[in-house]
């Protein structure tokens, strides 16, 4: 036993610590990427960078596992746990791929270069500068949705960004800690107390989950006193949550929603934010004042200010569509040469899920091999791009997960708990590394066996 656990420690120890790569090679072609998201790491991790050299530019350097992104907010697992550097998988390369912590501003698809700022808040000689691309990769995910609503990007908190979950959980405590000041009034209490969330999509859902565990298992035991004034609301404009899933399933959410006292208000939406309170349109089209303490904001997505800025210099090269980059079924951007772009900053048939990122990433990868066979003279034919849908699966809370997954040409809806089991293997093998598995198994035996932490 003593030998295995050594042997495996090596393993993993080789793994972390990689061995020496070949260097830049002029006489390749070089593939700038934009981006560190489920796109671009699928299309890094497959790409034989033998073939090219390669520059990634993000402003964060590291990949974050988004599903689990819901239950950071609330401590079930720690955010370092759904976080891998991007240097890991970047060193297991066999040619050294650069890396540039940045902000891609500009891209110019004339002159092929792309203008990039440095995001660190150490500003070194050079913070600006332009690099040149022979093939360019967009995979800048998309921006949260606001509509342009004044007070939302000041007074609510988004679910994307690790940021986004450290600030829910610091603001979910400020709200409980200040709800229990000395001589705080009643409504006061009560605003602090409700948590509410706008939007009934996966993100909304299965961040009011994440909020009904840590009421129940931990804040319960934590906060007695002040547990029965906590209130969760969910605010959805449509006539209910989780469009995407069968109706089944849909009714199966409410209902367990119901059962844990979270209220979902359905055809109502958000016309107004202000610091303490939503103004919503009901389902009578009346304005009702919603108080809140903690305003969690889900409404799905919209693109980034750089996607924006190319669809206009691309428009006459038929970028279209204000939702996104217009592609076709190799992943080439529409307008420009040696430009391809998958995921959530694209505008396709698909929705923005990682799944589909991963998939555009993987085939894209695929595209570059078979380009690198040709200019090597081999007769290679490049099929389009085919997307198997693998199912859809969300978190419910109470221990419950929904999925509805594709199975002999039709469909099976299933929820209840073996759901979850489900729905908690999946994740943990679509995890790219062993580390972060290890870290998300060690947290949830953790929250089980001494709770949540309930320090901010
Ligand atoms: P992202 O993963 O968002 O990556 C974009 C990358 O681009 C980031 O590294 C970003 O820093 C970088 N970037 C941004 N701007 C620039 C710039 N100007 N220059 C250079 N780089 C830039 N999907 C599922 O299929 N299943 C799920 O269970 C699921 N759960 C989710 C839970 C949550 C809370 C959220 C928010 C999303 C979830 N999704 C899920 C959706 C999924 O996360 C996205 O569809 C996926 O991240 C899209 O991948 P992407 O590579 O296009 O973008
Ligand atoms: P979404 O687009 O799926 O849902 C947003 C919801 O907000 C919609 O139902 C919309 O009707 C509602 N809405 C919009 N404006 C509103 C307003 N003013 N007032 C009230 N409600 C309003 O967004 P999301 O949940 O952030 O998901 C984004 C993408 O990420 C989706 O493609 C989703 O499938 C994916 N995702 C998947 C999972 C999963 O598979 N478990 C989890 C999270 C996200």
């Amino acid at each position: 036993a003593v030998g295995a656990v050594g042997y495996a420690s090596y393993v993993v120890y080789q793994n972390r610590h990689p061995t020496e790569q070949k260097q830049f090679d002029p006489s390749k072609r070089t593939i700038v990427l934009l981006g560190t998201g489920w796109g671009a790491v699928s299309f890094l991790k497959k790409l034989n960078t033998d073939d090219f050299n390669v520059i990634i530019v993000s402003p964060r350097n590291y990949f974050l596992f988004t599903p689990l992104l819901p239950s950071c907010t609330v401590g079930t697992i720690e955010l370092r746990s759904i976080m891998e550097p991007i240097r890991f998988i970047t060193r297991h390369k066999s040619r050294n791929v650069k890396f540039y912590e940045s902000e891609c501003t500009d891209i110019d698809p004339e002159s092929k270069t792309i203008s990039i700022t440095d995001v660190s808040d150490i500003k070194g000689a050079v913070s600006n500068t332009t690099i040149p691309y022979d093939y360019l990769v967009v995979a800048i995910g998309a921006d949260n949705q606001t509509f342009g609503m004044a007070g939302v990007r000041e007074h609510a908190c988004f679910l994307k960004e690790i940021w986004d979950a450290q600030k829910i959980r610091t603001r979910l405590m400020d709200c409980v800690e200040s709800a229990g000041f000395a001589s705080q009034t009643p409504e006061e209490v009560s605003r602090l107390l409700h948590m509410v969330v706008v939007g009934g999509g996966p993100t909304g859902v299965e961040y009011a989950a994440e909020l009904h565990d840590f009421l129940k298992d931990d804040l319960q035991i934590w906060y007695p006193e002040l547990v029965d004034k906590l209130r969760i609301t969910l605010v959805e404009a449509l006539p209910n949550v989780l469009p995407m899933f069968s109706s089944q399933l849909i009714q199966y959410t409410e209902r367990t929603f119901k059962q844990n006292n979270i209220e979902v208000l359905t055809k109502t939406m958000v016309k107004e934010v202000a610091d303490k309170e939503i103004k919503v349109m009901d389902a009578n089209k009346n304005m009702v004042s919603i108080p809140y303490g903690l305003l969690v904001w889900a409404t799905g997505n919209c693109p980034r200010p750089l996607a924006r800025k190319l669809m206009a210099r691309l428009k006459e090269g038929g970028q279209s569509s204000p939702r996104g980059l217009l592609i076709d079924e190799y992943m080439r951007v529409a307008g420009a040469q040696d430009m391809y772009a998958i995921g959530d900053c694209t505008f396709t048939k698909y929705a923005p899920t990682a799944q589909v990122a991963t998939q555009q990433g993987l085939y894209l990868a695929s595209v570059f091999a078979n380009l690198a066979r040709i200019e090597r003279g081999e007769n290679r034919k490049i099929s389009p791009f085919e997307y198997t849908h693998q199912g859809s699966l969300a978190y419910i809370g109470s221990d419950r997960a929904i999925a509805d997954l594709p199975f002999l040409n039709g469909n099976v809806s299933v929820g209840g708990v073996a759901t979850y089991v489900f729905w908690r293997s999946v994740y943990i093998s679509n995890m790219f590394s062993f580390r972060n598995r290890f870290l998300v198994v060690g947290d949830w035996v953790k929250s089980r066996i001494f709770g949540r932490d309930v320090s901010r």
